[in-house]
């Protein structure tokens, strides 16, 4: 199998770290900004998609603006892995708590979200969070907390009685930042997930 392609919204936010984690592990990634590079000079469709952290509200405008919003709302509504970080997260939302004006989320993840939900000793802060895959080293930046969740959303990890992860069939969204830290756990579970949908 080629190497995956994995399409990185880089429209704003956290974009390069991303890009570096993926391609040290063996993937192809994929800055995405228009529509059309959500499709491969093949005609399919990008293997994954990560949508960084940054500032949801401004995403979702950015999203909006470049017409990108629809089409990878639909990619994704249509099982293709996903990985949301942080503001990522709060994209995918099914609903935000404390949206910014007019911010709308894709409501593809069953969770209701609070953003920068952290107070001062963990609103950007190095740590390591037990998920049940086991631990990971990440930062957390004005994170948002995961305030509620439907029954085919399993929780992942808390911190300090937080939901800070969770999953939901082939999405995952996690308030923290893994990408700075060079924990590699949930994007080689992201490349995992694409070789057993293949
Ligand atoms: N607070 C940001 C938001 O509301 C998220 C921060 C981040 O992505 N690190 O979107």
């Amino acid at each position: 199998m080629s190497a995956p392609r994995v399409g990185v919204v880089a429209l704003q936010g956290g974009v390069r770290e991303h890009i570096e984690l993926l391609a040290s592990l063996g993937a192809s990634p994929v800055p995405l900004r228009r529509p059309e590079e959500l499709v491969g000079p093949d005609g399919l469709r990008v293997d994954a998609v990560v949508l960084p952290g940054g500032e949801s509200s401004t995403i979702d405008r950015l999203l909006k603006l470049f017409g990108l919003g629809e089409p990878l709302r639909d990619a994704v509504a249509a099982a293709q892995p996903t990985h949301g970080t942080s503001a990522g997260l709060n994209q995918l939302a099914a609903a935000i708590e404390d949206p910014a004006p007019g911010q709308e989320s894709f409501g593809v993840l069953d969770v209701t979200v609070r953003r920068n939900a952290f107070g001062r000793q963990v609103d950007s802060a190095e740590t390591c969070v037990e998920t049940v895959w086991g631990p990971a080293q990440v930062a957390f930046i004005r994170a948002p907390e995961v305030v509620s969740y439907g029954p085919s959303v399993t929780p992942v990890a808390r911190l300090h009685d937080r939901l800070v992860a969770v999953t939901q069939g082939a999405i995952t969204g996690i308030a923290f930042h893994p990408e700075l830290t060079g924990e590699t756990l949930f994007h080689r579970r992201l490349l995992e997930s694409i070789r057993v949908s293949a």
